[in-house]
């Protein structure tokens, strides 16, 4: 069930949850809801969403880790129904593409090997690139 706040203001997503918008939801639990993407990128793209608010995934108590995780894979096993193929996304922060600052974890299925979000070509990892960040971002 909802929490009895309507969530946030102007939070789009709060409306759905809290059935002021509506959504075509395909699964709902106590903790996480999952519906069609108003203007998906193939057939079938779902949204899910946390009820709780928070604008990033960083931001959610960890003792909902599991609730959302087990929520997302059973969401992925209906989209079996569609493609074995999908995309489980999150876009973080403006500049990843974030419109909608309520979490949100994207399911994309894909249909073909014509990839929509290609945008430039890809370089490989230079060695000396790849020690700087490993020493950045494998420290605890
Ligand atoms: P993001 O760019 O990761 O913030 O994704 C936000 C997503 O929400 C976009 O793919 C939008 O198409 C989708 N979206 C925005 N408003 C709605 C809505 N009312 N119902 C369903 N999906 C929506
Ligand atoms: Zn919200």
């Amino acid at each position: 069930m909802p929490p009895p706040s309507g969530g946030e203001p102007g939070c789009i997503f709060c409306a759905i949850v809290h059935q002021r918008e509506p959504a075509h939801v395909v699964y709902e639990d106590d903790e996480a809801i999952a519906f069609l993407d108003l203007y998906p990128h193939t057939r079938g793209h779902l949204l899910v969403v946390p009820r709780r608010h928070v604008d990033r995934l960083t931001d959610l108590p960890e003792a909902e880790y599991a609730e959302f995780l087990r929520a997302i894979s059973n969401v992925c096993r209906r989209v079996d129904r569609l493609s074995r193929h999908y995309h489980v996304s999150v876009n973080q922060g403006t500049l990843a593409g974030q419109v909608v600052f309520h979490l949100h974890v994207h399911i994309i299925p894909r249909y073909s090997e014509e990839n929509p979000f290609a945008v430039h070509p890809r370089v490989r990892l230079d060695d000396t690139e790849g020690r700087a960040l490993v020493s950045l971002l494998g420290a605890p």
